[in-house]
C-alpha cells in the first residue's frame, strides 16, 4: 500500500524530473528518452567494482589471495565487529568517491536517494540474500544533521528501502552523543570515540534481521557500536551495507 508520505516523495521526484528533464544527476548530460536519472557512463563507473572484497568487511583483496576469506582478511582479523559482515557496491576511489563527498559537502537528498535506488538496483540479489526485515541509517547527531541539513545515510537508506521493498525504521536509532571526527583519530582512538555513541528509543522487534546503512565504512567502529546497539534492543542480526569501502 502506498503511504501518503511516499506518495509526497514520488510526487518530489517527478517534480524534480520535470525540473531537469533528461539530464544525468551526477555529470549534467543529456540523456537520451528512455534514460532515466544517470547516463550510462556515470551508471557504469558508479555501480561496477573491478575488484575483490571480504566477505566479513569489504575491504579490497588483492586478486592473488587464495587463502579462505570466510574467517575475513588481514584487515580484519584483529577487529571485532558487531555486525555480521559487510556488503559494498564499491572502493571510496573516483566517480563513487566524488558522488559520496557531493553528498556531504551539498544538501543533497535527492542525489542520495536516486543512488540509494542504483545501488539497490545494481546489488538487489546480494541485498535479498540478507532477508533483511528493515533498513536503518546510521543517525547524524542533530547538531551536524543540522549542520549539513540533512542526513545523507537516510537519503541513501530510503532509495534502497523503496526499491527493496522494505521499510525503512530511522526511528530505530539515535545519536545521542556528537562525537569529533573519525577521521582525525587513530583506530584504537575511533573505537573509544564512539563509545555509548548510540540509543535505541524503540524496542527493536526480536531476532529482526537488520541491514544497516552508511556512506562509507573506514575502520567499521562507528557501525559497529551502531549494529552493538540494535541488538541490545533485540535484534537477531544486522548486516551493513555501505556504499564505499575505504581504507583509511
Ligand atoms: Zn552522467
Ligand atoms: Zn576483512
Amino acid at each position: 500500500m502506498t503511504t501518503p508520505i511516499a506518495l509526497l516523495r514520488e510526487l518530489g521526484r517527478g517534480f524534480v524530473r520535470l525540473l531537469y528533464p533528461g539530464v544525468c544527476h551526477v555529470c549534467a548530460a543529456p540523456l537520451p528518452p528512455e534514460q532515466d536519472r544517470f547516463c550510462s557512463s556515470c551508471r557504469d563507473a558508479l555501480t561496477t567494482d573491478p575488484f575483490s572484497s571480504c566477505p566479513r568487511c569489504a575491504a579490497t583483496i588483492g586478486p592473488f589471495a587464495f587463502a579462505t576469506l570466510a574467517e575475513g582478511c588481514p584487515r580484519c582479523w584483529h577487529s571485532a565487529f558487531r555486525f555480521e559482515r559487510v556488503l559494498r557496491l564499491g572502493s571510496y576511489e573516483g566517480l563513487l568517491r566524488d558522488v559520496i563527498l557531493r553528498l556531504k559537502h551539498l544538501s543533497g537528498d535527492v542525489l542520495a536517494e536516486l543512488v540509494g535506488e542504483l545501488w539497490a538496483e545494481r546489488a538487489e540479489a546480494k541485498l535479498r540474500e540478507v532477508r533483511a526485515d528493515a533498513v536503518v541509517p546510521i543517525p547524524l547527531h542533530w547538531r551536524r544533521r543540522w549542520s549539513r541539513g540533512y542526513n545523507q545515510s537516510l537519503a541513501l537508506a530510503r532509495g534502497l528501502a523503496a526499491r527493496l521493498r522494505l521499510p525503512c525504521r530511522a526511528g530505530w536509532l539515535r545519536r545521542v552523543r556528537s562525537t569529533p571526527m573519525q577521521t582525525a583519530l587513530a583506530p584504537s582512538a575511533r573505537r573509544d570515540n564512539v563509545r555509548g555513541a548510540f540509543r535505541t528509543p524503540v524496542k527493536v522487534p526480536q531476532t529482526a534481521t537488520i541491514l544497516l546503512v552508511d556512506d562509507v565504512m573506514t575502520t567499521g567502529s562507528t557501525a559497529s557500536e551502531a549494529a552493538g546497539a540494535l541488538l541490545a534492543a533485540g535484534a537477531g542480526r544486522v548486516v551493513l551495507s555501505v556504499l564505499a569501502r575505504a581504507h583509511g
